[in-house]
């Protein structure tokens, strides 16, 4: 494989798709090497059938706003590859999605998934419908409306969405209700269900606190914790909860929290008690960030910007695709930062990767460090299939084993002669191994 050349015919051929062409070139740098060693997969190139999604659903959901209007919005699901389990990955509902957003976020899923130990696929969807600012009526029709038409392609052992940014409780709540409606059919046909109809216990919490888990690992590596530590954290939703929550169980400091308006400071770090109120304001109450500071009137809002030049120890991005520039990670790097662990997928610009490792200080990309969700997500869809239900404690031992797993993973692939741990390679090699060997045993389908 050349693989500058099969970038070039990806550009070409699907153009417009940025976040996808940046996604496919951060993995085909990393794996070339590994790839080369085995002219079988070349021969069947397979380096194509992996970049190239399986198959794409595009779809129109009209719906009623409370006004009476039609609204109309796109949806799509990206089944990108079963090799080793049936497609899996989230729905994101937010103004901003589009195919080229989905395609990177399925390219991912698919060495995330493989990373994770279990058998599940890649797949991603979602609406460029947004929640934000819409009655809770409105988003129940969006979501039935939405499912109406995704049902026909997706099934417990086919395709199992989960949540995404936009997508919680409430819209996985709402399209699988519309599911079990239309096929009377009750399954794990989705994760990241309610306790009460087949969700898992520690589900909601699993990508923060598996990115925790993640973060361990590497400072372990060091000799050092997270106790202590200064902690910038970006975003306020799922992932930037849980994350936010296991960092003060381990005794480090969070400084900052965000929404896509701007983001809070607070010197006396976010307390479990100001957690607790970001949480409702959030969740419930579906307000913003920057009304922290009206409870809390010693920490700042800064409108428009992100956090990240702030001083601390310790860079925990939970918000959303790019939101480190290079110039921002220098910031961070130059303030002192030792560790970044990605919560959000690819939150880190090309740029921003190649200044952390540059600077050696310990980079995890989301593939990795994010995993624990559907992680859990995986785990939900054994204990729908037992149709038994876990404790959280077992959950809870079993993400922190994955998480494990992950890590040791990219120190098997990633460590390089001088003993640096580029996680970005170690992640992408393990993720592709597994991947490529069971679609050469499936032989061209
Ligand atoms: P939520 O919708 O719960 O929260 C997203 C947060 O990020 C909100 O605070 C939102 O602010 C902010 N945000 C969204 N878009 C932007 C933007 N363009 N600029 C600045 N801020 C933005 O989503 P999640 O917490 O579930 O997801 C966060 C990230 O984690 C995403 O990258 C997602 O793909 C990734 N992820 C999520 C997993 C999960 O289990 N949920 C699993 C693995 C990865 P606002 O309210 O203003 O929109």
């Amino acid at each position: 494989m050349n693989a500058q050349k099969v970038l070039d015919d990806l550009r070409q051929r699907f153009p417009g798709e940025p976040e996808y062409h940046q996604a496919v070139e951060e993995v085909l740098s990393t794996i070339e090497e590994e790839y080369n060693k085995h002219p079988e997969f070349d021969k069947a190139n397979l380096i194509e059938r992996l970049c190239i999604p399986d198959r794409i659903y595009t779809f129109r959901v009209s719906w009623q706003d409370d006004s009476g209007n039609i609204q109309t919005n796109m949806g799509y699901r990206v089944q990108h590859n079963n090799a080793i389990g049936p497609y899996k990955g989230g729905i994101r509902f937010h103004a901003s999605v589009n195919l080229g957003i989905l395609k990177f976020l399925a390219f991912e899923q698919t060495f995330k998934n493989s990373l994770t130990t279990l058998p599940m696929g890649g797949a991603k969807g979602g609406s460029d419908f947004s929640p934000r600012g819409k009655s809770n009526a409105e988003v129940m029709r969006f979501c039935q409306a939405f499912m109406l038409e995704l049902t026909r392609n997706i099934g417990p052992d086919v395709d199992v969405p989960a949540g995404d940014i936009g997508v919680g409780g409430r819209e996985v709540g709402y399209m699988f209700g519309m599911y079990k409606k239309l096929t009377r059919e009750f399954s794990g046909v989705l994760t990241g269900k309610g306790r009460e109809f087949g969700g898992s216990l520690i589900r909601p919490e699993a990508t923060g606190y598996g990115n925790v888990y993640f973060l361990q690992e590497m400072l372990k590596t060091k000799g050092d914790s997270v106790e202590g530590k200064t902690v910038l954290i970006s975003g306020a939703g799922n992932v930037a909860q849980y994350t936010a929550e296991k960092v003060l169980q381990l005794g480090g400091k969070v400084l900052t929290m965000s929404d896509s308006d701007g983001y809070i400071y607070d010197p006396d770090g976010i307390d479990r008690a100001k957690l607790d109120y970001i949480m409702e304001l959030k969740n419930i109450y579906r307000g913003r960030i920057r009304e922290y500071i009206d409870h809390y009137p010693t920490a700042k809002y800064v409108a428009g910007q992100k956090p990240w030049n702030e001083k601390a120890d310790i860079a925990l991005p939970s918000a959303t695709q790019n939101e480190i520039s290079e110039e921002a990670a220098q910031a961070l790097v130059n303030n002192g930062v030792i560790a970044v662990s990605e919560g959000a997928n690819m939150p880190s610009t090309p740029g921003a990767i190649r200044v952390f490792q540059r600077a050696k200080i310990l980079y995890a990309p989301g593939k990795a460090a994010n995993a624990g969700g559907v992680s859990v997500s995986g785990l939900e869809m054994s204990q729908n299939s037992e149709r038994l239900s876990w404790t959280a404690e077992e959950v809870d031992r079993r993400l922190h084993i994955i998480m494990e797993d992950i890590h040791a993973n990219c120190l098997k692939y990633g460590t390089e002669a001088d003993g640096y741990v580029n996680y970005v390679k170690g992640a992408n090699i393990a993720g592709f191994i597994k991947v490529a060997k069971a679609m050469m045993a499936q032989g061209i389908v």
